[in-house]
């Protein structure tokens, strides 16, 4: 196992005497390995530049107090600054609107999109009491549509009748009409995916937001595409504009490092994290827990 960076940051400070206040030489041999920990831990080159800048100006703004050594100080201001970009506290999804609340879901396909739907739709069903109402918008592969109904018929959550020959569009609005007469509380749009990002895909993201203005609008992304993530994350926030972002196949990914990319580059939060194929495995982003996880 590789060392964590804060036990090595210790090391480092341990090995200088000991003084009083952090000074520029002995900062810049921990920042090295605060970097390196980052690569390491596959966050992108830009958000890892930011970070090591921020440490550094309040690393040597900063007095040590006397109850910590020059090594505690580093790391305790290490993870402050991850902690803040990565956000403070959990960030639930937001159903506070006039029902029906749409949620819009989307991302590429194979990020786990369905699946996903399915598992906000139980948790919204079981732990917030909401009736739920889900619609398949993938006119392109009928097999995702029925893959929807499967899942919610698995879960008891209603799903749209499917129609064939409509549009995207047409369904989206089908499903705020139908849950609107039949009192749902929450609509959740599982749209199409494309496996790589282009312009008829956000064109078409673009049209459902606007026939269907979803109140939140989340962002499924696999953790283990790593940089893509980070850069799909950015497409979609500037093309279609997001509230926030799944991370699914976090049980695959040791490093954590897409979460940090993806929060600092886009400024939207990380609201779940997919934890495994099953239908609860589904959790809330606790921002320390990736932070302890990145910095080992
Ligand atoms: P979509 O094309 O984006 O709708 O992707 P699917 O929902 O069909 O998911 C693709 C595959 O990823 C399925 O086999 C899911 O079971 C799996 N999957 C989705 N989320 C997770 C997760 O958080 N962890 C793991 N291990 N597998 C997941």
């Amino acid at each position: 196992m590789f060392e964590g960076l804060s036990e090595r940051l210790s090391g480092i400070f341990d090995a200088l005497t000991q003084r009083g206040a952090l000074n520029e030489e002995d900062v810049d041999i921990a920042l090295r390995e605060v970097r390196r920990a980052l690569l390491e831990a596959d966050v992108s080159l830009d958000v890892v530049r930011s970070f090591v800048d921020k440490v550094r100006n309040r690393a040597l703004g900063s007095n040590v107090v006397r109850s910590v050594t020059p090594g505690q100080m580093v790391v305790k201001i290490v993870n402050d600054v991850m902690i803040e970009t990565l956000g403070k506290t959990v960030e639930p999804i937001d159903l506070d609107a006039a029902p029906p609340v749409g949620i819009m879901m989307v991302g590429l396909q194979g990020a786990g999109k369905t699946t996903t739907t399915a598992k906000i739709a139980k948790r919204l069903t079981d732990r917030f009491k909401r009736k739920v109402l889900m619609a398949s918008l993938d006119v392109k592969r009928p097999a995702a549509q029925e893959q929807l109904a499967v899942l919610g018929k698995q879960i008891n959550v209603a799903t749209l009748p499917i129609i064939a020959g409509q549009t995207p569009v047409q369904i989206a609005q089908r499903a705020e009409q139908a849950a609107r007469l039949q009192g749902f509380d929450v609509v959740l749009l599982d749209t199409a995916g494309r496996t790589h990002i282009d312009e008829a895909l956000m064109a078409e993201m673009a049209e459902i937001k606007a026939a269907s203005s979803p109140h939140e609008i989340l962002l499924v992304v696999d953790s283990l595409t790593g940089q893509d993530a980070v850069n799909l994350a950015k497409n979609f926030d500037d093309r279609v504009g997001i509230t926030g972002i799944v991370l699914t196949r976090i049980d695959g990914d040791g490093r954590g490092g897409a979460a940090l990319s993806m929060r600092a580059v886009t400024g939207k939060p990380i609201k779940l994290i997919g934890t495994g194929e099953k239908i609860d495995a589904l959790e809330d982003f606790y921002p320390d827990r990736i932070a302890n996880r990145i910095l080992g």
